[in-house]
Order: C-alpha cells, then structure tokens, then sequence
C-alpha cells in the first residue's frame, strides 16, 4: 500500500510551510517533502527577507500590505508553540530614494489608494535622517568598469519617500520553521531529505509523486512549491505547455559590508530602495549593511539551467559592481579587501509577477515565480493558496471564474486571477527584484 495524504506539497521553504500551515487549518492531511535536511534551507535561508509596501502594481501592493500585519502579529498568527523561538521583525523603515530619471511616484498612488502611510523626505530631512548619504544623483545605475561610472555628477536627487511601517525578518529560516511547528500543530507533516523524481498522473488527474528512493506517496492535490527548481517541477508535472508564463532560476549575489565608523546603522539605518544607483540594502548584525542589487540594465542577467549546479561563490565583478555603486551614495563606506555575501537563485517568472494558480492537470497547484521578493507575502500566499485549491477541489472553475479571498487584517479583496499562469505578461510590472 502506498502512503497516502489528502495534500502533498513540495517544498518546505517559507512559501511552502505557509501553504501546508494553511491548508491543515483547513482541515487537509498534509504533507510537506524536501530534498534538503530542514525547513528554510532552499533559497529562502538566504533571504533578505525584507519586508516593505511598495510595488509596481495594486495587487502586489495591496498582498504585500496584508502580509505586513502578520509579521507584526507573528506569535499570534501562528498560534503554536516553537521551542526554537521567533525571529524579530524589525521595523526600521523604508528610504526610497527619488530622481528626475525615473518615476519613484509609480507605486505610491497605490499607497494613497489603499491608505498606507508614508512621508516626502526633502533632501534636507533626508541629510537629517541619513547624515551618510551623498545627495547627488548617480543616475544611469552603471558598473565600476565604465569609465562613465566615476564622472563627477552635477544633478541632485529630489529627494526621498519614506514609509514606517518596513523592516525586515532577523532569520528567515527560523520562521520557516515555525509555520512547520504551527503546521504540525494542525496535524500536518514534514519529511525532509526526501526528492521528489516523478509526479504520477491519469485521465488529466494528479495521481501522487514518486521519490528518488521509490516510495510512491498518493495524494489528489500536489502543490509546487519548489522555488529555484518550480521548472523542474513543472516539466515533471507536463504542465508548462498550458503555462502563458513560464519560470526560470536567476543566480543573485547579496554583499555585506562593515557601516561606516561612527555610525550605528544597525539601529539607526533604513531599509533603503535606490534606484538611482540600482542597488537596495539594510542593515545587518554586527552593524553591518547588506546590499543587494535592484537589477538595472547594466547588470548582466545569470539565468541558471541547472538549480543544482551553479557558484555559490561571491565574484569579485558583482561585488565590484554592487559595493561601489552604493560607496558613491555613501562616500564614507570603507570597502573591506576581502568580497563577503551570500549567493542564491531567484525564482523569475517572465512578468516577475508570481504565479499561484491550478495548471491543466486536475489537482496540481504551483506557488511559484516569486521573482526575489516573495518573502514577505508567505502567510497571505499561503491563505491564497489554501482557498483556490479548497475551491477547485470542490468543483469551482477559476480559471473562468479566479476566487477571491477577503484579507484578514486589511479586509482587503485580493483576486488570485492577477496571477494566473495563463495572464498576459504584465505591462506595469518593474521587471525586477521589485516586483
Ligand atoms: C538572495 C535573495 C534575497 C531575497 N530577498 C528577499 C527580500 O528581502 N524580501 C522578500 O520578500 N523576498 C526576498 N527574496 C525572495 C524570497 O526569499 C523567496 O521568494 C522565497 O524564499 C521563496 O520561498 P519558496 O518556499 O518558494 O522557495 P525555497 O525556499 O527555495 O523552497 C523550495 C524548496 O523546494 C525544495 N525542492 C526543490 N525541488 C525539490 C524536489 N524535487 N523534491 C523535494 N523538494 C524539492 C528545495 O529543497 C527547497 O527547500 C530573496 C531571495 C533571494 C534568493
């Protein structure tokens, strides 16, 4: 007889413990696989996990605002215990950074629209709040080895919005591992170090999967939550011929740095979203700043085709390239010798818009292309998640139809259709890290 479960989801990184939590509160026997030991070690381990309102789009700024409310309202959220503790959040707030050159006000529209506060910083506050921060605008976002990059620049930024309610989650790994506990807690299960190699299908219907050690594990829905490897997944599943969009791993490189001497931005600095120089960044323990970059053009796109192989080492150009760029905004930075950072895989999808949706094989799901900046919306992805599949599975067409969920916090209504697979590529999406 072959195990059996009435939800099996792929993947036990942040995405996908939030949808396990979510369908067991729902009353589904779920059960999570992961080829990795625990929960959190795929691409969400490495996460900034950074936690801030602004998108390119209503939709993604509205979930993004939702999901605000359950980092601040973690313990309850959850409603279990975890005996590894809680992570914290954060809330140091968010600098974005204005210029001439390109259009900051975009997404705040959506801020007015869905009442999220924010402030215009002139750049005399701005000088105020972050002493550090050269004014000048360094726009087009370019590399150290264009001689252009080191012209001496004459314009100013106009300034800078800043919104409060922003910060960041200290481990995103230990919070992946308490929506395990608070899955467990609602009877759901974990099983790690465990591949899946096949997913079973019949008569257009989802059967099971079968493991890399044989064992075949049934179950009616299967959910993709495979991050970095969702394409792998998919080809497995023979459902990316329906998809209008599609997945693909792109390889990102985060560097630390120490903060300038004599300022503590561990407890006085920002998130900070400059695309001006095409970077963001945030502090980090041990008073350093972590930075990351936002994907201007002039930063070469690293698609990987194989998630389990590629160089998990920092290179000395993307480090060249990110440290400088963010050195001119604050000129006092000390550039250590030795390149330190973390390197991991984005989940791209063609629009970086994420895709939760049902796919043409009756009963498997996918949570996937969360483009680099998924982190923060899990719990609401997870609720998502868990409504579209109660519903399909009770007979409701969504693709003609997509649900709808009420937000729990917010009252908000989110459409799920905004992320179907079959959607036309997105138009107002930043095709970024910014999603
Ligand atoms: C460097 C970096 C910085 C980021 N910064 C931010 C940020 O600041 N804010 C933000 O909101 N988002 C950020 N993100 C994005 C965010 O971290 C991701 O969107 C999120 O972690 C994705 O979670 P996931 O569960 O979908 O994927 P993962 O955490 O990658 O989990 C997928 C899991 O599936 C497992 N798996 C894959 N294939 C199989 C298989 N065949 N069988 C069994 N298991 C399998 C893997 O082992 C893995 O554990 C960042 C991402 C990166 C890489």
């Amino acid at each position: 007889m072959n195990a059996h479960c009435d939800a099996l989801i792929i993947g036990a990184g942040i995405i996908g413990a939030a949808v396990g939590f979510e369908l067991a509160k729902a009353g589904y026997k779920t059960l999570n696989v992961d080829k990795r030991p625990a929960a959190g070690c795929g691409s969400t381990g490495n996460s900034c996990a950074v936690i801030r309102t602004h998108y390119s789009t209503w939709d993604g700024t509205a979930m993004a605002y939702e999901s605000l409310f359950h980092w601040q309202d973690w313990q309850n959220y959850l409603g279990a215990p975890d005996e590894r503790g809680y992570p914290r959040y954060i809330n140091t707030g968010c600098v974005i950074i204005k210029s001439n050159h390109y259009d900051a006000a975009q997404g705040f529209r959506y801020f007015r629209e869905l009442g999220i506060a924010y402030e215009e910083w002139d750049l005399l506050t701005l000088k105020a709040k972050l002493p550090l921060f050269d004014p000048h605008a360094f726009w087009p976002p370019r590399r150290p080895e264009d001689d252009r990059f080191w012209d001496t620049p004459t314009e100013k930024i106009s300034g800078a919005i800043f919104v409060p309610s922003s910060g960041y989650v200290s481990d995103p790994q230990l919070a992946t591992h308490n929506l395990q506990r608070a899955a467990e807690a609602q009877g759901g299960q974990f099983r790690f170090n465990c591949e899946v190699v096949k997913i079973r299908r019949a008569g257009g219907r989802v059967l099971g999967v079968t493991l890399q050690n044989g064992e075949q594990i049934d179950a009616p829905v299967v959910v993709n939550v495979a991050g970095p490897h969702s394409f792998v997944i998919n080809r497995l599943a023979g459902v990316e011929a329906d998809m209008r969009i599609k997945t693909r791993a792109l390889r990102h490189e985060v560097h630390f740095v120490p903060a300038p001497e004599g300022f503590d931005y561990e407890n006085n600095g920002y998130i900070c979203s400059d695309g001006d120089i095409g970077c963001y960044s945030r502090p980090e323990v041990g008073n350093h700043i972590l930075i990351g970059s936002e994907d201007p053009e002039c930063d070469p796109r690293q698609w990987i085709d194989d998630p389990d192989d590629f160089n998990r080492e920092v290179t000395l150009e993307q480090w060249t390239a990110q440290v400088y760029r963010f050195a001119r905004r604050v000129p006092s930075l000390g550039i250590p010798q030795d390149p330190a950072g973390i390197v991991d895989l984005y989940d791209v999808s063609d629009d970086w818009i994420p895709i939760y949706d049902k796919s043409d094989l009756d009963g498997f799901y996918m949570a996937v292309g969360t483009s680099g900046n998924q982190f923060k919306n899990a719990p609401v992805v997870g609720y998502l998640m868990a409504r579209l599949i109660h519903a399909c599975q009770s007979g409701h067409d969504h693709d003609q139809e997509p649900v709808k969920i009420q937000c729990r916090y917010t009252g908000l209504t989110l459409n799920a259709g905004f992320y179907s697979r079959r959607r036309a590529i997105n138009p107002e999406s930043s095709f970024s890290v910014l999603g």
